[in-house]
């Protein structure tokens, strides 16, 4: 960290640069001295870089979480009657601001404006199940559990909490871990993806607003630098990660190894399976929006659509008639009030990557249906654009089965029975989330008894867990046991503490070196 940083921003020219974006620790908007490294971010409806973001390391961390574990004693030590207040009135100005965030999202990330306010509404679910933490954090009580000796339970905060999250949903996936951690007296340190930072910084003013103490959230930008950082931190006590897989063992790995508690949410490969007595146009809704939302940058998106074949064609040809309709381009822009259905690309390399899939797809042999390679966006010619594109005949060898593409990219894979279905999505190394589409009762709740997956749909394409649930997956979309939110949430970032007391009356006493024993 250069000895320049400070919380007065930089003064600009016009035309000089792009706008520098703060960390926010100890209550404040801190900014990268001259000469720090920094990486632009950029608006992927047109391609221009509209930020610079610091890239902050083992400096900027140590600073983030020495305000943190300064501000912890106070705050677990907060009334739980003023800390629910905090949370009340943040959760007041969220929902009457949240259109703010919505813009920052959709001009950082792309998504268009309608799916960036559910994002936003997504994660206000978890700030409204934190008000209740009071509830929450209730522990039992046993009177007289030996004689004149009392035992109850009560849950206590870590510490210093860090929370590192992926650039597909930069409001959300942070909302699925602070509002709890918060909530349960925690502070927190917030290392958002470096591609959408501004969602961050956004959130840490509005917690001020709220009245939450300085330094109880903080920010800290960077990359793979400020995640080693926090890693190995030995004030920090527990990390919670979202990201893709590779990337999750690795957080996970290491945060274990340092001691700390973790949790590591990964990557995904989403099943949709289709029964022959589904409704085909519930069922083709749905795999268009599943497929397409958020351009396929959802760890809950659909990319593999597996269909019972004497039903396949018609489906095929009803999801086809439904991607005619779609628009893509930028998610800021309205026309006749309307927006598009799916904006662009986070960013250039993602989207190349993305087309290479595609050729690979077409040179392994599926049928390209829908190529949306030549797409012509409502948008700026020199966004990162892909259109929404569908395979048929898609092998489970092929490499756009095989991998996690992240883009809107659908491959129907045809099988000749539900049970060779179920095989092939137990087959997979993901687990996070799927969907069955029947009308046969039975069949769905053999799916949901038999499937190896965290999360199950039945006629629901996206099954995200109400807050009040835990959301995720299994196998390599989760290392750790704990998953987000939910009364998993509660459990992560607060720790047991069982208490055995008496109070001394006249009949107690005597020496006794044996093992205590209840009477
Ligand atoms: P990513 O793994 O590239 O980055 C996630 C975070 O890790 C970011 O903050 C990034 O700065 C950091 N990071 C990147 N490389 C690192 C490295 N080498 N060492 C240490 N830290 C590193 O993921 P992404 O591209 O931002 O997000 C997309 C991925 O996230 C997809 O795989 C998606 O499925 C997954 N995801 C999963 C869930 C879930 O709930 N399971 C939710 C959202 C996204």
């Amino acid at each position: 960290m250069s000895t320049s940083i400070s919380t007065t921003e930089p003064t600009t020219t016009a035309g000089a640069g792009p706008a520098p974006i703060p960390h926010w620790i100890a209550g404040a908007a801190v900014y990268a001295g001259a000469g720090d490294p920094t990486a632009p971010v950029t608006d992927p409806a047109t391609g221009r870089v509209s930020g610079a973001v610091p890239l902050g390391e083992s400096a900027e961390v140590a600073a983030a979480v020495a305000a943190a574990a300064a501000a912890f004693p106070a705050w677990r030590d907060t009334a739980l009657s003023r800390r629910v207040q905090v949370l009340f009135a943040f959760r007041e100005l969220l929902n009457a601001r949240k259109g703010e965030l919505a813009a920052i999202l959709t001009a950082e990330h792309g998504k268009v404006l309608a799916d960036a306010m559910g994002e936003v509404s997504r994660g206000q679910e978890v700030v409204e199940f934190a008000c209740g933490i009071p509830h929450l954090l209730k522990g039992g009580y046993t009177e007289n559990a030996s004689t004149k000796v009392d035992v109850y339970s009560i849950r206590q905060p870590l510490g210093v909490v860090g929370i590192i999250s992926p650039f597909n949903f930069p409001a959300m996936v942070p909302m699925w871990f602070f509002p709890i951690a918060i909530a349960a007296g925690n502070t927190v340190v917030l290392k958002p993806s470096e591609k959408d930072p501004s969602a961050a910084v956004w959130i840490a003013a509005l917690w001020r607003e709220a009245g939450l103490p300085d330094g109880v959230f903080n920010v800290v930008h960077g990359a793979k630098a400020a995640v080693d950082a926090l890693l190995e931190h030995p004030d920090v006590a527990s990390i919670s990660f979202v990201g893709s897989t590779p990337i999750a063992q690795y957080v996970y790995e290491q945060g274990t190894a340092a001691g700390k508690r973790v949790q590591a949410l990964g990557g995904a490969k989403n099943h949709m399976l289709v029964l022959p007595d589904a409704d085909l146009d519930l069922a083709a809704d749905a795999a268009v929006n599943a497929g397409f939302g958020s351009a396929g940058e959802r760890c809950m998106a659909v990319s593999a659509l597996v269909v019972v074949e004497p039903v396949a064609d018609e489906l095929i040809a009803k999801i086809t008639a439904r991607m005619a309709g779609l628009r893509t381009g930028d998610g800021a822009l309205l026309r006749d009030g309307v927006g598009a259905d799916m904006g662009p690309l986070i960013t250039r390399a993602h989207c190349d990557k993305v087309a290479a899939f595609v050729a690979a797809g077409e040179a392994e042999g599926a049928d390209l249906v829908v190529d949306g390679r030549p797409i012509v966006a409502d948008g700026d010619a020199d966004g990162f654009w892909l259109g929404p594109t569908l395979f048929d005949r898609v092998t489970p060898a092929m490499s756009i089965y095989t991998e996690e593409i992240f883009g809107p990219v659908l491959s129907v894979v045809r099988v000749d029975s539900y049970d060779d279905g179920l095989e092939l999505i137990n087959a997979s190394p993901y687990g996070n989330g799927t969907a069955i589409f029947t009308n046969d009762g039975g069949a769905a709740r053999r799916f949901q008894n038999e499937v190896q997956v965290g999360m199950v749909g039945i006629n629901v394409p996206v099954p995200v867990p109400m807050a009040y649930y835990s959301f995720g997956g299994w196998k390599t979309s989760l290392f750790g046991d704990s998953h987000a939110h939910g009364a998993e949430g509660l459990h992560f970032f607060t720790r047991g503490k069982v208490v055995t007391s008496r109070w001394l009356d006249p009949s107690h006493g005597g020496i006794n070196l044996g093992f205590p024993q209840n009477s």
